[in-house]
């Protein structure tokens, strides 16, 4: 379906990392982007951002492009913050802005948390979109030494709304994001992957889980990559949880009970980094909930070997590993322990 002509675009514009295209409305868009993907339907609008126009709505919902040097942030120099179009959430601050001439607004980080990556679905780059709504935001590249985090997020203009730095609006934004960025996600890792997900999976006021790998130095590893053992890259879940039915504390306490925190780099059968045990943190507030329960397990007497790591981009598992004990019966390896109501010399 797609032709000659587009190929040679996407040659060309891949040069400058991005591809011009009509939205990609085709299978190929949405059958490539993973489990927890973004059909629109699935998304969530719940903002108070006024509706998208047809042109927004190309990029933001279907995957499109803009043409570059069209968008009105490409050049915007002034200070202030950079929020979702679709959902209104902060995404990026001005401060982390610079200038690459691609012709889209480049930014070498995101606020921590505000940016989920995924396979694209030409098979090679990584997406961008919006943590809280999907929104499709653009694409992230890595290793072209532009600035010292060597990470470009190419982002549409029309993905995007600006508030100046000190105006209401700003304010309200960082307001939001402060009670809200980590408000019902957990990322953690306790070995493979397939029996973390279908434990939290089984867990009242869990929304949602996604295999994934997190932690490492590797773009877009595959799950081959990081059975290697060299991307630093963990197996890890991505829990999407109701903070009004479920706590973080709760979740983290499910955790600790369903893997065995005190085996270094390994998770029974399975042996290497990639099988780590590890809270990935998006906040303070998680980091500091992590480390009380970590604390109260030693107090029990558990050698945690838990490593508490800041979270870092989350890359969605192939589909086949997503749901993967749910389908097909196997992988449920990870047996609950209550070890918070259990010392561990009384328990082992
Ligand atoms: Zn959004």
């Amino acid at each position: 379906m797609r032709h000659h002509i587009f190929f040679q675009i996407l040659a060309v514009c891949l040069l400058c990392g991005l591809y011009l295209v009509s939205p990609a409305t085709g299978a190929g868009a949405s059958g490539a982007v993973s489990a927890s993907a973004s059909s629109e339907s699935a998304m969530k609008n719940t903002s108070p951002m006024p509706p998208l126009s047809e042109r927004e709505a190309d990029v933001i919902l279907r995957k499109g492009t803009e043409a570059p040097y069209s968008g009105r942030y490409t050049d915007n120099k002034a200070a202030g913050t950079y929020v979702c179009r679709q959902c209104g959430a902060a995404l990026y601050s001005s401060k982390d802005k610079f200038e690459s001439g691609c012709g889209w607004p480049s930014f070498d980080t995101e606020l921590p948390g505000a940016v989920r990556r995924l396979p694209d679905a030409d098979g090679r780059r990584v997406e961008i979109v919006c943590a809280a709504c999907n929104g499709h935001l653009g694409h992230v590249f890595e290793g072209e030494g532009f600035t010292d985090k060597n990470t470009r997020h190419c982002v549409n203009s029309l993905s995007m709304a600006f508030y100046p730095a000190g105006s209401p609006e700003e304010a309200q934004a960082l307001a939001q994001r402060k009670q809200g960025a980590s408000a019902g996600t957990a990322n953690v890792a306790g070995g493979c992957f397939w029996g973390v997900e279908d434990a939290f999976r089984r867990m009242p006021g869990v929304t949602d889980v996604v295999s994934g790998y997190t932690g490492g130095h590797v773009p877009n590893p595959s799950y081959e990559d990081v059975c290697r053992g060299d991307t630093g890259h963990a197996e890890a879940v991505r829990v999407t949880f109701d903070p009004a039915v479920v706590s973080y504390e709760q979740i983290l306490r499910r955790f600790f009970e369903i893997h065995d925190p005190t085996q270094l780099d390994r998770q029974g059968p399975d042996v290497g980094d990639q099988y780590r045990s590890a809270v990935f943190f998006l906040d303070a507030g998680q980091e500091a909930v992590a480390s009380k329960l970590v604390n109260r397990l030693r107090e029990l007497g558990y050698d945690v070997v838990t490593r508490l790591e800041q979270a870092g981009p989350f890359y969605a598992a192939e589909a086949y590993h997503q749901r993967f004990a749910e389908r097909t019966g196997r992988g449920r390896c990870h047996m609950s322990v209550p070890r918070f109501d259990t010392p561990a010399k009384g328990g082992r």
